[in-house]
């Protein structure tokens, strides 16, 4: 017997991922959408660190839909180191002229809802160590693609694979096991080598950057 095909988003929500701004390539988008999809069918809420301007947010937001569970997104909305002004990942479009501060929220609301998917996504806006703090529920998925920083990847892994359930699922973007660019670094790397030397992940699946794990305890 053929293996079942790998879960799909709709057309509707791969065009509006395209259209948004963002830095998730599609074939990693694709691999995501199907571990969120997995990981709905648990039933929890599927959390994101890093929602920039939505664009992997639609993926979670498209599976959620699908299983009847809520996606929970964090964000500052302030920008990562790299996507301050001056540097490499700056998109001057998402600067408040009145605080001259990065401000990604209006952008990434517009993205949610020019793909009728509002209902389905609940904005954290802060620090995800504080929020993470704050949090006291269990979740099916922790998506991190936050700061790249050790502090910051350490904090999200350390802030958030707590509340991960067993069987649920923890997918890291921005894995490079060779050091890939000045900005982009190792510190996902890291956490994703720490996650699988805890002894409590299992790889799932791994496509370029993006590695999905199982918590098997
Ligand atoms: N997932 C997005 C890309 C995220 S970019 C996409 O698919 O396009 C990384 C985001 O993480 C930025 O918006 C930045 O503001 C946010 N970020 C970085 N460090 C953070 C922290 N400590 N707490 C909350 N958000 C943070
Ligand atoms: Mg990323």
């Amino acid at each position: 017997m053929a293996a079942a095909p790998a879960p799909a988003p709709s057309p509707e929500v791969v065009a509006a991922f395209s259209a948004a701004k963002g830095f998730m390539p599609e074939h990693e988008g694709l691999a995501l959408y199907a571990a969120a999809a997995e990981a709905a069918a648990l039933g929890l809420p599927l959390l994101e660190i890093g929602t920039y301007c939505g664009r992997s947010t639609l993926l979670l937001a498209d599976a959620a839909r699908a299983a009847g569970v809520s996606v929970l997104t964090v964000d500052h909305h302030r920008g990562s180191e790299e996507q301050q002004p001056g540097w490499d990942f700056h998109d001057p479009e998402v600067v408040d002229p009145e605080t001259g501060l990065m401000d990604t929220l209006p952008t990434f609301r517009r993205t949610l809802h020019r793909a009728g998917l509002e209902e389905h996504v609940i904005a954290l806006v802060g620090r995800s160590p504080q929020v993470a703090k704050a949090w006291g529920g269990r979740l099916g998925l922790v998506f991190v693609d936050g700061g790249h920083t050790d502090e910051h990847a350490t904090a999200d892994y350390e802030g958030w694979a707590p509340h991960l359930a067993v069987g649920g699922l923890l997918a890291i973007h921005d894995v490079f096991p060779v050091k890939h660019d000045e900005w982009t670094g190792q510190a996902p790397y890291r956490v994703y080598l720490r996650a699988l030397e805890s002894g409590s992940y299992e790889e799932v699946s791994a496509t370029d950057s993006l590695r999905v794990l199982r918590k098997v305890r």
